[in-house]
Formats: C-alpha cells, sequence, structure tokens
C-alpha cells in the first residue's frame, strides 16, 4: 500500500503550514516524519487522512484519491491523532466495542486487536485506571480495528516514561511488519530505532526525505576550525562540498562538508591561501542527532 504526496500547499489564512510538499511511501516502509513544533507535521497527517483538504495538491493512497474519495480512503488507513483521544470513562472493551459499531467493524476484531498490542491483561479495567503507555496501547488497538493497511500515528510516543516509550516503539515496529506508517516525532533517536526512511520537514518545507541507511552514511563530516582573524561568509563560501555553515563567535566556524575526501586538509589550504592561520581544528561524526538540529534550527 503506498501513499503519494504531490506538491501538497496548506494555509490557514495567512498562516502557512505546507509549502509544496511532495513525497512517496512505498509499500511496507515505516517512515518517520520528522520536524520542529509547526513544521506542518499534523497539517499533513490530517491532509493524508482526508479530515482537512489542501489548497493545493494531491495525495493518493494506494492510488486512491483521498480529496475525491476520503472515505474510500479512510477504510484503508488507521489514524492514531496527537494526544489520543480517548473515552476514558470507558471499560477497554467497552470503549472498543463502540470503535466497532461506529466503523461498522465485525466484533471479532475486538479481541485480535487487544492481543496484537500487548493489552490482553489489562483489557478488563477502565481506560482512565491505565498507565499512558497503556492508554496509547488502546488508541492503537482502535485504529487497527478495520485492518488498515497504512498507519497514520501523530507523536504517538510523546508523553512516555522511558520503558513505555521502548515498548510502543517496539510495537509500532511491530505493526509496521504487514502495514506501510508514517509516524510523526520530534526525537531522531526514535526514528533511528523504528524506521527505515526519515522525512523532515521544517516551517512547512521538506528538508530531507531518505533512507535511514542513506542518512547515517551520508559522507558528512562536520569540522570546527578557529582562524587567528575574522574571516568573511563569502570566503568560507568558497570551500568546495560545503554544505553549511555557521559562525560561533570568536572567529570560529562550524563547517559541514559532504565528501569523501577528508576536507581538514583543504581548510588548511584555504586559510593559507587567504593569508589566515588555523589555530585550532577538530573534527566530529555527525550524527542523526546534530543532522536534525542542523537542518531544522534556524
Ligand atoms: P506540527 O504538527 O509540525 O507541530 P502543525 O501542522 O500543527 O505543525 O502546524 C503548522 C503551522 O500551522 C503552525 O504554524 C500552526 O500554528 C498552524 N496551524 C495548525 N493548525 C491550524 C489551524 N487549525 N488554524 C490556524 N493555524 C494552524
Amino acid at each position: 500500500m503506498s501513499i503519494k504526496v504531490s506538491s501538497v500547499t496548506k494555509n490557514y489564512q495567512a498562516q502557512k503550514a505546507l509549502n509544496n510538499v511532495s513525497f512517496e511511501a512505498k509499500d511496507g516502509q515505516i517512515i518517520g516524519f520528522l520536524g520542529p513544533n509547526g513544521a506542518g507535521k499534523s497539517t499533513m497527517m490530517k491532509i493524508l487522512t482526508g479530515f482537512i483538504k489542501p489548497n493545493k495538491g494531491k495525495v493518493l493512497v494506494d492510488d486512491i484519491d483521498v480529496l475525491q474519495n476520503p472515505i474510500k480512503a479512510q477504510e484503508i488507513i488507521g489514524y492514531l491523532p496527537e494526544h489520543n483521544p480517548l473515552y476514558t470513562e470507558m471499560y477497554v472493551r467497552e470503549y472498543l466495542q463502540f470503535q466497532a459499531s461506529i466503523y461498522k467493524v465485525d466484533k471479532s476484531r475486538i479481541e485480535t486487536c487487544i492481543n496484537k498490542v500487548g493489552l490482553t491483561s489489562e483489557a478488563h479495567k477502565k481506560i482512565n485506571q491505565l498507565s499512558k503507555g497503556y492508554q496509547q496501547r488502546v488508541g492503537l488497538a482502535a485504529t487497527i480495528l478495520h485492518d488498515p493497511k497504512i498507519l497514520i500515528l501523530d507523536e504517538p510516543t510523546t508523553g512516555l516514561d522511558p520503558n513505555q516509550l521502548v515498548e510502543i516503539r517496539s510495537l509500532i515496529k511491530e505493526l509496521g511488519k504487514d502495514k506501510t506508517v508514517l509516524f510523526s516525532t520530534h526525537i531522531m533517536q526514535e526514528v533511528e530505532a523504528v524506521c527505515d526512511r526519515v522525512i523532515i520537514i521544517k516551517k512547512g518545507e521538506l528538508v530531507i526525505d531518505k533512507t535511514l541507511i542513506d542518512l547515517q552514511q551520508n559522507n558528512q563530516q562536520i569540522i570546527k576550525v578557529i582562524f587567528n582573524l575574522e574571516v568573511e561568509e563569502s570566503q568560507i563560501k568558497t570551500l568546495e562540498n560545503l554544505v553549511v555553515s555557521k559562525n560561533i563567535g570568536n572567529n570560529t566556524w562550524q563547517l559541514t562538508f559532504k565528501s569523501e575526501e577528508d576536507m581538514r586538509s583543504k581548510i588548511f589550504d584555504f586559510a593559507q591561501e587567504n593569508g589566515f592561520k588555523v589555530l585550532e581544528l577538530s573534527s566530529e561524526n555527525k550524527t542523526l542527532e546534530s543532522l536534525f538540529r542542523e537542518l531544522t534550527l534556524q
């Protein structure tokens, strides 16, 4: 089951939420949808599920046009909204029966889903007696009741304690074995733990769409260099293979290169050619965490 998003733009009056975003998700992938708060993640998810309409663009799920045919699309999509809205006064089974009757799902699915999300031992309880992690399992059970082939999960791990986090992540991974999953988060480690692919948006624009393996082997080098003089940004920009440059004050630059060559010697050459001296130079391996920070910070 695939997802295809083409040139989606969404404005809330004057507020731009998404600007010309396109991406595809292939059958069976688990995709981490990352971005800082306000980047447009929830908006994209609501559009994917047919809950709101974009101003421009097209969304297909398994070749069904979500904008033309939202009900048909929703039959194959399971959506867990942010903050997992539940009726917490209800018992777990009662809630799932209620959801099953709304969505006209065979009641026999309830026990299957309870087992699938690891809720069996807690299923006789009231939802408000459950821990946040188990409440999240109830949300996930409701999301998979109609056996959707695509799961859209909006920040499913927010507010969980470290143990619950690990459990819910592994549950998402398990569910992803036979589904295409798109889930939003602002935690990069989560993506490393669970996903095959990473999509990063910032201020409504797509900045990265790569497999995790490509991201991990992206030949990025971060080099921190202190010159003896102030160096103009225009000069720094003449360095080959430079992706990002950041002046961090006191004649110090943090430079990110994408190259298989060791760029440290190039920086010495650059300094010599331009009449500077390198006082200090250090390089670090780029973690996904630092890549994410760099891509999403101002
Ligand atoms: P994220 O999920 O990445 O935090 P959102 O999609 O919620 O981002 O928000 C993207 C932008 O759109 C933000 O600037 C937000 O304030 C704005 N926004 C979201 N929903 C609405 C709405 N219903 N009305 C007006 N502005 C909204």
